[in-house]
């Protein structure tokens, strides 16, 4: 605009009215300084998602306005157009200007358009005033140029929009691919009945806890429900699930930091069918028999109304010490050995792997 308003006060300059130019050109600058303000407070509103109003209507009639302040600039030069290069260059100035504002505002093409429109209204009747002086030729070039400006930047409008389209679709599924990968994810590491982890990634977890804390003990409580393959049989295989879920409820509530009186690092999986497997980083076993007699008792205490009578659930703990000088199967094994000590001595307790 500055550039424009520069050429054309050049151009003026010996020639024409140059009073009309300069107060035309006075004015074009203080309407466009409304504009970037308008464009500012529009700009803001849809950041915030706050309604526009009032304000767009206001946007597109200033944007018309400033087309007829460009197409009305011609007047103090058109009877002198064939004079000199100063009105040429006021009338390329002009043309050129129109259609870059008419091109940058593509995106919503009503503005375009109204830019276009006021510069037409107000250059036609100049046209058809000074006919006699200039020819048909400007003419001519009024009547095709405006049409011609609506048909460019209406492709160029559908070319942005089906671009802004295209861009918000690509961030749609980027999104879409974004939540498919964690669900996934989300699905190869957990147990999808209990929602703990499953097997491998406990062994993950528990390799980066001791990564962290190389030196730590780390305690293992291996859980095996007591004839659990009785209450499938006695009350069928969705009690069963029934009992795995609530358990693993527990055993998630027990387990976790602020429940915990030995306050350490944890990981809690579904081990098997009915085996479930905790390891506290950095808890003596004394703390890991502690937690794993509570969790007993919490076990043996449950009940659920929606429950058929005389469903009673328990089960046998094994706890070890995983020492960071050993292979985890070989801590895992020793809690394994320990349950099943628990096993043998009756069920529902906890032994510990000496
Ligand atoms: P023990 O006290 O010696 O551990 O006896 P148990 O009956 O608990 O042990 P066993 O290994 O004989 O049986 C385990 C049963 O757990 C068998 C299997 O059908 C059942 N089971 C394994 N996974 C699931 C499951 O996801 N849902 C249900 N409902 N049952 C399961
Ligand atoms: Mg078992
Ligand atoms: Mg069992």
């Amino acid at each position: 605009m500055l550039i424009a308003g520069a050429l054309m006060g050049f151009g003026v300059i010996g020639i024409g009215d140059e009073k009309l130019m300069w107060t035309l050109i006075a004015v074009q600058v203080v309407i466009q300084c409304i504009v970037a303000t308008v464009n500012k407070m529009l700009r803001r509103r849809l950041e915030a998602h706050q309604p526009v109003q009032f304000l767009f209507p206001i946007f597109v009639f200033l944007k018309g306005l400033t087309g007829a302040l460009w197409g009305l600039m011609m007047l103090p030069v058109m009877a002198n157009l064939g004079a000199g290069p100063g009105p040429l260059l006021i009338c390329i100035t002009l043309i050129v200007t129109i259609t870059i504002s008419a091109m940058l505002t593509t995106a919503v093409w009503s503005i375009s358009i109204a830019a276009i429109a006021g510069f037409f209204v107000t250059l036609l009747p100049q046209n058809i005033y000074f006919y006699d002086v200039l020819g048909p030729l400007p003419l001519v070039v009024t009547l095709v140029l405006s049409p011609t400006l609506i048909w460019i930047t209406r492709g160029q409008s559908k070319q942005v929009k089906a671009a802004l389209v295209n861009e918000l679709q690509n961030e749609r599924l980027a999104l879409y691919l974004e939540d498919a990968l964690q669900h996934s994810d989300y699905l190869a590491r957990h147990d999808s009945l209990t929602g703990l982890l499953n097997r491998r990634a406990f062994q993950s977890k528990l390799m980066e806890l001791r990564q962290d804390q190389p030196d730590a003990a780390i305690s293992i409580i291996l859980i095996d429900l007591d004839h659990f393959k009785s209450i499938n049989d006695k009350f069928g295989h969705e009690t069963g699930d029934a009992v795995l879920v609530s358990t693993a409820d527990i055993i998630d509530s027990v387990t976790r930091p602020d429940d915990l009186s030995a306050r350490c690092d944890e990981a809690t999986a579904r081990w098997g069918g009915e085996e479930f497997i905790i390891a506290l980083v950095g808890c003596p076993i004394e703390a890991a028999a502690s937690v794993s007699e509570r969790l007993r008792a919490r076990i043996a205490a449950q009940a659920d109304p929606r429950w058929p009578d005389g469903l009673s659930v328990t089960g046998s703990f094994g706890v070890a010490i995983w020492n960071h000088h050993e292979e985890l199967a070989v801590g895992i094994a020793q809690a394994d050995r320990a349950m099943y000590q628990a096993k043998i001595s009756g069920r529902n307790q906890v032994e510990l792997a000496l």
